[in-house]
């Protein structure tokens, strides 16, 4: 059965993502974890590192290198938005598929993967989240949208996120922004008193962010009306929220060709 396995190698596994994910691929039986590159460790075995017990796969910090010694058919890779460009053509080149859940890459990046895939006839897929709530709440927006159009955004997440406003929230307000008009919002004539106080601009709609410790990962889409509000909220409690849609991702990947980008569309 070991022949018939996922081989997949984790990218910041040594990170309060993949960490998770190791753990996960260690525990799923039709995923056979193969190799674990960090920046940040070498040469201990990744088993001790995610509370797993021994595996006898050993952290690398060289990706390529992991690539050559370990033939696998996915990089699950949760690094930052400075170094997966370069995560992803190591594995382009080397015929890995990529899943990807490091947040804030361009969309100019996202249509030069899906490009490079299809010429290679192999799958890849990047997820902003990887839950299945956040998926449900950024379709439930979308549909909110067509009836009350005024919306503000607010994410909350830890304080060590790089990227700000988070992938979680480009993305609803992408998904938002296909079913309204664009439209400013508030009143035409306010004025910052303290710049950003009304938070980023997305085709009119407001998204704010808010970094603190003890969170993990949370949304709200606030949509306004005539005498009425309607709060739409997702909770990442916990890290293992992400981890069904991750190793979801992984399997599926091997069926397709080019890029998906979304959990929404891997699942409908
Ligand atoms: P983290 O800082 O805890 O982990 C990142 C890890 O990547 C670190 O261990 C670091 O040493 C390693 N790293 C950095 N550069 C590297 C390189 N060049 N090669 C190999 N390893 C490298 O961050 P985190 O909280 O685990 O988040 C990681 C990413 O995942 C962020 O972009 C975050 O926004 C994103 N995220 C996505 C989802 C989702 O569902 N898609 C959920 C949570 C977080």
């Amino acid at each position: 059965m070991t022949d018939s396995k996922i081989r997949v190698v984790v990218v910041g596994a040594n990170g309060r993502m993949g960490r998770e994910v190791a753990k996960t691929v260690l525990n799923d039986p039709l995923l056979e974890l193969v190799g674990a590159v960090d920046r940040s460790l070498d040469q201990v075995d990744v088993g001790i590192v995610t509370g797993y017990g021994e595996t006898g796969v050993l952290f690398s910090t060289n990706l390529g290198e992991t690539f050559v010694r370990s033939n696998p058919d996915v990089m699950i890779d949760f690094t930052n938005p400075n170094v997966i460009r370069d995560n992803v053509y190591t594995a382009l080149d080397y015929g890995v598929r990529p899943v990807v859940g490091t947040t804030g890459i361009p969309q100019e990046d996202l249509q030069a993967w899906d490009g490079i895939l299809r010429e290679k006839e192999i799958g890849g897929v990047v997820a902003p989240n990887f839950a299945i709530g956040a998926v449900l709440m950024m379709k439930f927006a979308a549909q909110a949208a067509k009836y009350l159009p005024h919306v503000e955004i607010i994410e909350m997440h830890h304080d060590q996120k790089l990227d700000a406003p988070s992938g979680t929230a480009i993305k609803t307000a992408e998904m938002i922004a296909k079913e309204r008009q664009r439209m400013e919002q508030g009143h035409p004539q306010e004025e910052e008193k303290l710049i950003g106080a009304r938070g980023a601009d997305f085709e009119g709609m407001r998204i704010h962010s808010v970094r603190l410790p003890g969170y993990v990962a949370h949304q709200e889409v606030i949509f306004g009306g005539l005498g009425q509000t309607l709060t739409i909220r997702h909770d990442s409690i916990h890290r293992e929220s992400f981890m069904p849609g991750v190793a979801m991702a992984a399997k599926k990947v091997m069926a397709i060709k080019g890029l998906v980008y979304g959990l929404e569309n891997l699942i409908d």
